[in-house]
């Protein structure tokens, strides 16, 4: 495999899909060395066959707003790979959706989901529909008519898409209810992030953030260094940044910044127990304002619009909200401020540029597919509990959680060993994720 010449094919027979093109340069570069050890892979086409999906579903979806004004969105569900298991990712509502960022996501996924180490394919779909300002009302209407045209493509076997950015456990709900009347089954695989009493798991609304948190903690220990007393700079204020929040204070450490798309919330004291539950509200309200926090804890919390969490000073930095959201520059800032470890709980939370800025400086960085796997994997727990008919305590999923995210930590350690006894995390998940997949592939025959 040349990198080179793939990246250019691609380019080609896809101008313009930035997103989708950034995600598949970064995993080539880091598996190239491994790839070509094994010749019966470039025989097969593996890369080629990987780097497209095996199918996209791309649809109208028309609903009717309060208004009774009648609105159209794009709908997507993008089936990438389903080497390991039936394809499993979330759905994105946000007004920036479109193709090439969810080809991106369900590229990760593919690898993401490999390190879980259970039986989950790559997916990932979604609207350019807008939550901020909707009704409750009009969330339901969406997504009974998103589902209209999704449903006969997912199944539990087939295909189980859950939340992600725009989609919580509210959406699910409406999701799932609508799924079960023009499905006539309920078939509860069928999605995840479902409610706790029909269906859901304990701890999955947690489980991105406890997961990514018991990855930093790897990260720190494996640096003779500790939890208790860091101060973590988080993005966004959804629930991924919620879960981390509620881990990282368990955890002993403090959590000094949070964000929105109107700026940044720096807390110099750290986040507290009732600020963490106000973050629910504050999603729940569907107004995306950050500012509402130091609004109801003016004493705790200083809003300074149009600022990110880069710029307050911490000593481990969390992207949690969208991809790209940091650059050079803010990881120049940073590492002025003295960040000791970056860790990416959302999707390519960093600029190419940001990365390798972190890695010049010998700065430990794990990325988005590693760090936040937990959601994903905690889904596929759902998945085993509704199989079997059973629901597990929160202490049994939380156990199981952990272990997955200690195993995913290792073997980030094992294949990203660089000379120097260095880790590079970026190359062990990419490597690891990817053989797994690469086997089941070869296994499978060309197809
Ligand atoms: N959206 C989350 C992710 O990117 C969760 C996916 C899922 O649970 O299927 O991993």
């Amino acid at each position: 495999m040349k990198v080179q010449s793939i990246m250019s094919g691609l380019k080609k027979k896809h101008p313009g899909e930035k997103e989708y093109l950034q995600a598949v340069q970064e995993v080539l570069e880091t598996i190239e060395d491994v790839y070509n050890q094994h010749p019966e892979f470039e025989q097969a086409k593996i890369v080629e066959r990987l780097v497209e999906p095996d199918r996209i579903f791309k649809f109208r979806v028309t609903w009717v707003d309060d208004k009774k004004r009648v609105q159209n969105n794009i709908g997507y569900r993008v089936q990438f790979n389903s080497a390991l298991g039936p394809y499993k990712g979330g759905l994105r509502f946000h007004p920036a959706v479109n193709e090439s960022m969810l080809k991106f996501l369900g590229f990760e996924q593919i690898f993401k989901n490999s390190l879980t180490n259970l039986p989950l394919g790559g997916a990932k779909g979604g609207a350019d529909f807008d939550p901020t300002g909707k009704s409750d009302a009009e969330i339901m209407r969406f997504c009974q008519a998103f589902m209209y045209e999704l449903w006969r493509n997912i199944g539990a076997d087939l295909d189980s898409p859950a939340g992600d950015v725009g989609v919580g456990g509210r959406e699910i709900g409406y999701l799932y209810g609508a799924y079960k009347k023009l499905a006539r089954e309920h078939s509860t695989g069928a999605l995840t992030g479902k409610s706790y009493g029909w269906g859901g798991s304990l701890i999955r609304p947690e489980a991105t953030g406890f997961g990514a948190m018991y990855y930093v903690e790897r990260m720190v220990k494996q640096n003779k260094d500790k939890m208790e007393g860091k101060k973590i700079a988080l993005s966004g204020f959804g629930n991924v940044a919620w879960g981390a929040a509620t881990k990282a204070v368990e955890l002993g450490a403090k959590v000094v910044a949070i964000s929105g798309p109107d700026g940044v919330c720096e807390i110099k004291n750290g986040i507290t127990k009732e600020m963490i539950d106000y973050m629910l509200e504050m999603r729940a309200s569907n107004r995306n304002k950050v500012e509402d926090m130091a609004v109801k804890f003016p004493k705790d919390a200083k809003f300074t619009a149009k600022a990110k969490s880069w710029s307050v000073k911490c000593d481990i930095a969390c992207p949690s909200a969208f991809q790209n959201e940091m650059s050079e520059e803010d990881a120049n800032m940073l590492m002025k401020n003295g960040v000791k470890y970056v860790a990416e709980i959302s999707n390519m939370g960093c600029q190419p540029g940001a990365i390798a800025a972190f890695q010049a400086k010998g700065i430990p960085f794990a990325p988005g597919k590693a760090v936040n796997a937990g959601g994903v994997a905690t889904s596929g727990l759902e998945i085993c509990q509704n199989a079997g008919h059973i629901n597990w305590t929160a202490e049994e999923v939380d156990a199981k959680l952990h272990k997955i995210m200690n195993d995913i930590f290792d073997m980030c350690v094992e294949y990203g060993k660089e000379k120097g006894g260095k880790i590079n995390y970026v190359k062990g998940a990419n490597i690891a994720g990817f053989m797994r997949v690469a086997k089941a592939m070869m296994a499978q025959g060309i197809i």
